[in-house]
């Protein structure tokens, strides 16, 4: 059955992979950037295109569809769900996926930008790639793998499961997300629309990897407003809002306390990202609070390579998880 399957998960990942859909952390808009929509657009298209004919786009750039059950068992509808958006911080337009055949071990040095250049030893998961089949971007934008890699995988399941009916399952809902980078992913989500008792989101790490919990972080944003004044008459009167910003900064903790579990009934959940605002270091500051999860490196294990690039490329500092 799979020796005879000619899988599209690579051309569909190049395909998406050069759609712009960079969501915008300073929007109030939903979606944050109509052009999310686009990828959505194609999406529906494609799932009508093998057969899944309830595919739709609704106006909040959520994709809904169902692979329709094949079984009579009274079994649970399932969901399976990416995020079509990609991150703020480096470009997504005029994206090159790059496809390196049989990676050989060496590092990889990306040609748009040659001194950008993923070494073999800073990232070890690589060695366990040779003869793999790698794909990355050119240098100078982001990848989009985070999480167009997941969309692929879940249309290239759908493909593989309406053109083999011999394998019984349940309904299974198809669920495209926008703006998960910004933290607003599931704001005007439909869950009763939505219908599914479990889901599974495909937006994680290694291979065979599938983790059981995830986490909610939250920001606060907060504006310090410091006293300024002349320094020759400034003694014990000048406030200095960067001190009093670094001071709260130490009064965090750095390993910040375990977040409450879920309710025992709650049977669908998705990851939130957080995002951090830049710093406005003047007479008033914003100051930019990011309660870190937990388990924070493992979930943000699946960006390793293009934040790095992504930082590289930017020259800005790279974020606290890196
Ligand atoms: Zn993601």
């Amino acid at each position: 059955m799979f020796s005879n399957y000619q899988y599209t998960v690579t051309e569909r990942f190049l395909r998406y992979a050069q759609i712009d859909t960079q969501s915008d952390p300073l929007s109030d808009t939903f979606p944050s950037t109509a052009r999310q929509k686009n990828l959505g657009r194609l999406l529906v298209q494609e799932l009508q295109a093998i057969g899944v004919t309830d595919a739709e786009l609704d106006e909040h750039g959520y994709v809904y569809a169902t692979i329709p059950a094949n079984t009579d068992k009274p079994v649970p509808v399932i969901c399976l769900c990416a995020h079509m958006d990609t991150s703020s911080d480096c470009s997504g337009a005029n994206v090159k996926p790059i496809i390196h055949t049989k990676y050989d071990g060496s590092d990889i040095v990306l040609p748009d930008d040659p001194s950008q250049v993923i070494r073999a030893a800073d990232h070890p998961y690589l060695q366990g790639k040779i003869g793999d089949d790698i794909i990355t971007a050119s240098g100078t934008t982001l990848l989009g793998a985070d999480n167009k890699a997941g969309v692929a995988a879940i249309m290239d399941a759908a493909h593989f499961l309406i053109r083999h009916p011999g394998i019984r399952h349940g309904a299974i809902r198809i669920l495209f997300t926008p703006d998960e980078e910004v933290g607003r992913g599931v704001e005007k989500l439909d869950m009763q629309k939505l219908g599914a008792q479990y889901g599974y989101t495909l937006d994680g790490g290694e291979l065979g990897s599938l983790e059981d919990e995830t986490f909610s972080a939250d920001a606060a944003r907060i504006t310090i407003q410091g006293v300024g004044i002349h320094p020759g008459t400034a003694k014990g009167k000048l406030v200095s809002a960067i001190k009093i910003a670094a001071e709260i900064v130490a009064a965090l903790p750095a390993r910040p306390p375990r977040r409450p579990k879920p309710p025992k009934d709650a049977k669908v959940s998705f990851t939130r990202y957080v995002y951090r605002e830049p710093w406005k270091a003047r007479r008033s500051i914003l100051l930019s609070v990011i309660l870190l999860p937990r388990n924070w490196k493992r979930m943000s294990s699946c960006c390793a390579i293009s934040w790095k690039q992504c930082c590289n490329a930017t020259r800005r500092p790279a974020p606290p998880w890196r």
